[in-house]
Parts: C-alpha cells; structure tokens; sequence
C-alpha cells in the first residue's frame, strides 16, 4: 500500500544499485583519485595502503562505517585495486554458518580483500572464527563433540578484511578490537555531491546544466548512491517531458513527481515527521512507538530515515526518546505549539 508510494527503500537498496555498476556505464569509482570527498579517510588509506605496497605487506583490516549509500563498499573495492589485488564480496546475513565463512577464508590468496558488508549482522558463531582468522590468520577447526572434541588450527594466507557497518555501536567488542584502521563516513557536501552528479552525468552521457546540477545536490540528502538514482530517473523526465537537457526547472518537476521535497525529504521521512509530531505532540517518544504506528522496522527508520534527519536538524535524539525540532515544524509549515493531536489530522498511514 502506502510503502509502494515510499521511494526511501528505492532510494538507498543497496541491491538495486546493480545498474550502477554494469559496463559500459559503470559508476563506481575505481581509483582514490576518482573518489569525490571524504578526503580526510582517503588520504588516511593512501598511506596506509602504500605502506604497506612499500613493506611488501598486506594491509591492515579496516572497518567503515556510516549510514548507506556513501560510499564505503566503492572504498573496498579501490582498496583491493590500489593493492593490485582481488576482493571477495560477501555480507553479515550470507554467512550463515561458521562452515561459510570457513570455506571463503580457506581459499583465500595473500592479500585479499575480503569485505564484508553488513557485518554488524554476522551470527555469534561465525564472528567467533573471525577472532584467529583475522589476528594470526589462522583458522580453528573442531572435530567431534563433548568429551571427545578435538581442535585442529589450519593457517590460512594473510589477507585484508575490510568490514562495513552502518551501526558500529552493534559490533561486539572483540571484533571491532581487531580492526586496525578505521573509517567514519560522514554526508557529503552539496558541493562534492554536485560534483558526483556532474562525473556521473559524463560517464552516462547525460546533458545537464550547472544549476541543474546544483538543484539536484540539494535534493539528495548528502548521499552519492541517491544523486545518482535521482540523476536517472530525472534523465528520463527530460527526455520524455523537455527537450533532454536537465535544467534547474526540470530537476525540479521531476524530484516533485518522485515526491522529493525541498531539502530532499521521501514521503516516509515525511511521515516519519509527521507521526512524532500530530501523534506524539513532537515528541520526545520512542523508536517502537514510531515504528509501530507507521508498520516499519525500527531497523529501516534507524538506518535510512534517522540519520540524514539528525543530521539536517530536523530530528533530535534525547534520552526519553525522539523529538522533532523547531526546524522541523517550520519545514512542515506546522505551528510548534499547537495543542496536539485532537485538533490535527492524523497522518495517512
Ligand atoms: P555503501 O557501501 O556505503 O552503501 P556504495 O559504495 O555502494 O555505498 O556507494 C553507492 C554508489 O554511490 C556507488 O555505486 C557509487 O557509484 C557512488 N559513490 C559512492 N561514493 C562515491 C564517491 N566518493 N564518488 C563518486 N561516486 C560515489
């Protein structure tokens, strides 16, 4: 129903980000010097990543982090081709079984990039082969049960695990103490977001203009992965509805017609908004009561919606829960002290 409406998942799935990366209009960065912004982690990685090419070693496991779509699976992979080497993909939730990942890391070659994505969401005992494989690259392995058990360690060839989380708070102490460099990525700039755009547009051989450009950085929540979904869709407005030249007026109409706001807001961060604060009197109120009255997860509201929220303003975290702030209320042209809920519509859910 009302999700079908929602372009926030559409937006940021990181699955359907395959048409980013097909030949011959592949997106994705394959170099640091095509990588836009972030330059604090960049610069940070190109020493760390010729280092080690100097000492003839392999690099350091890194772990990245930040909310989807900015950026941190291009950065393995860049990693893997500065390194001159080959990147294994997998994720948390693939891994299923200890016996999974054991056969991933067993055909491993020296220096290998293996990124995990997802890996806050590794099962307990697949983490725990993680701890040896990724400090003495070694693997313990356990034959029989109870009494008779016996364990057995098989060294594997040294590699890189490269781990992405956009929650690093739920990594476990242990593993997250096996990392040795990390990388927080934060929103882009609308300046390095419009460059993203104009790069994109080029390798996709779409006409645009600076200011439309510009109208459709302001609209993509800092995030590269939305200014290109965006860039697309837009193309196809102009080809279809203008002359195929996307200008600041035709950025404009499409993002309307994709229900985009102002500031770059989905339908569901709207919601999201509206419910704290026709619901729950701008708040403060608790993630489950949000979710609950708008049948999401709190898992989706606190990866995709949240953070761009908190960033802008527009949210605030406190200890007795979420609240909406003044900018909220004036972005939503509400009144801020307005009695609440009888006098309001309720939100259409
Ligand atoms: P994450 O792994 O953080 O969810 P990705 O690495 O999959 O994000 O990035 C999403 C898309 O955004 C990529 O396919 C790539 O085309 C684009 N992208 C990400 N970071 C950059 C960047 N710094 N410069 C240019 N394009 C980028």
């Amino acid at each position: 129903m009302m999700k079908e409406e929602d372009n926030t998942f559409d937006l940021l799935a990181p699955d359907k980000d395959e048409e980013d990366t097909h030949a011959p209009f592949d997106l994705r960065p394959k170099r640091f010097n095509e990588y836009i912004g972030q330059q604090q982690i960049v610069e940070m990685l190109k020493i760390a990543v010729e280092a080690a090419q100097k000492r003839g070693e392999v690099l350091d496991h890194v772990l990245f982090y930040g909310p989807p779509g900015l950026g941190k699976t291009t950065l393995a992979h860049i990693i893997a081709n500065e390194m001159d080497v080959s990147v294994i993909h997998t994720s948390g939730p693939a891994l299923e079984k200890g016996g999974d990942l054991l056969s991933i890391l067993t055909h491993l070659e020296r220096g290998n990039v293996l990124f995990i994505d997802e890996i806050h969401r590794l099962p307990k005992v697949v983490e725990e082969f993680l701890y040896p494989a990724m400090e003495d690259f070694a693997v313990d392995i356990i034959f029989d049960k109870g009494m008779n058990a016996r364990s057995y360690r098989s060294k594997l060839e040294q590699f890189t695990l490269v781990g992405a989380t956009t929650r690093a708070g739920l990594l476990s102490a242990p593993l997250r103490e096996r990392f040795g460099i990390f990388g927080s990525l934060d929103f882009y700039s609308e300046h390095d977001i419009e460059k993203v755009i104009v790069r994109s547009a080029a390798i996709l051989n779409i006409s645009i203009d600076e200011e439309g450009a510009r109208e459709i950085a302001r609209r993509s929540r800092g995030t590269p992965r939305i200014a290109n979904r965006l860039l697309r869709r837009i193309r196809d407005y102009a080809e279809v509805r203008a002359d195929g030249i996307i200008t600041e007026k035709v950025a404009d109409r499409a993002l309307a017609l994709e229900g985009i706001d102002a500031l770059g807001l989905t339908p569901l961060d709207i919601r999201f908004l509206n419910v704290i604060i026709q619901v729950y009197k701008g708040g403060p109120v608790g993630l489950e009561a949000i979710a609950a009255t708008l049948q999401e997860e709190p898992d989706t509201l606190v990866d995709m919606v949240e953070p761009f929220l908190l960033k802008a303003g527009i949210l605030a975290r406190t200890s007795s829960g979420r609240k909406a702030t003044e900018l909220a209320f004036k972005h939503l042209n509400i009144a801020p002290h307005s009695k609440g809920a009888q006098q309001m519509e309720l939100p259409k859910l």
